[in-house]
């Protein structure tokens, strides 16, 4: 693994013309990451798709992690019926998806997160939120889950972006409130364009292709965790730096993989 550790960092830097991390932010997605709620979620969108005469496997429910509910929606519905869903459709369906989600026992956080971010923020590290989702009571369930480790500021939501993932804005945003928390008196170049942190600043922790996809397309150096079902050359395809097994795997790693992003220099 240590091999395999170093090789990648090197690759990283050599294609991106770094010469070394600095690195200030961890930047976690939480949805199979932080919680253990895919299971949940592909449940719940295999059963309501199913409920309105369409089949969306629970494996092909992780494939479509932090699409929005139209996309996912509208991508079944061409390859059923040739066509895309009406409005009427795509809000019965996703009404339907978030009845039977909130039916559900609540997920519980992932086996090793806690522990990593306890490591991450002991070793100076600030770990960061940049999540698709919108839940009004996220903040208090990560402070419930993860207390001390996470502040709003540093947080990236739903009601942030405009695109999400696959789009990079979720993690350029983040970069964007990193630089704000670090240097908040000179957060915007002098004609008001907000400052971002270097992508050699940060690591990305992601579970979804469509996550890694976007965090690889903000320039930052993505670690997969493959807590679902999916093969993991789903998540290598879309350029994934490394990849680990689950987060407990992660997190025993963390030491060793903290050493050498702070000591490689090319
Ligand atoms: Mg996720």
């Amino acid at each position: 693994m240590q091999e395999n550790i170093d090789k990648a960092l090197n690759l990283y830097l050599t294609t991106k013309g770094y010469s070394k991390f600095q690195l200030l932010t961890a930047m976690f997605d939480m949805d199979g990451v932080l919680f253990d709620s895919m299971k949940n979620h592909s449940y719940s969108w295999h059963h309501a798709m199913k409920h309105l005469g369409f089949h969306l496997s629970r494996e092909e429910a992780y494939l479509h992690e932090g699409r929005t509910g139209a996309g996912t929606i509208n991508i079944v519905s061409q390859r059923e019926r040739g066509h895309e869903a009406t409005q009427e459709e795509i809000q019965a369906i996703y009404q339907l998806k978030t009845e039977i989600f909130n039916q559900l026992p609540k997920a519980e956080p992932m086996p090793g997160a806690y522990e990593l971010l306890q490591q991450v923020k002991a070793s100076g590290i600030t770990p960061m939120i940049v999540t698709g989702s919108g839940q009004k009571t996220l903040l208090q369930r990560l402070e419930r889950n993860f207390p001390g480790i996470f502040k709003p500021e540093l947080m990236v939501t739903a009601f942030d972006v405009k695109f999400g993932k696959p789009n990079p804005e979720p993690y350029l945003m983040g970069l964007q409130k990193g630089y704000q928390h670090f240097h908040p008196e000179n957060s915007t170049d002098t004609v008001g364009t907000p400052r971002r942190l270097s992508p050699n600043n940060s690591i990305v922790i992601e579970n979804a292709p469509l996550g890694v996809q976007a965090a690889v397309a903000s320039g930052v150096f993505t670690i997969a965790v493959n807590t679902g079902p999916i093969p993991d050359a789903a998540l290598l395809d879309q350029g994934a730096n490394l990849l680990f097994p689950s987060m407990q795997a992660l997190c025993d790693a963390w030491p060793a993989l903290l050493h050498s992003i702070q000591t490689v220099t090319l």
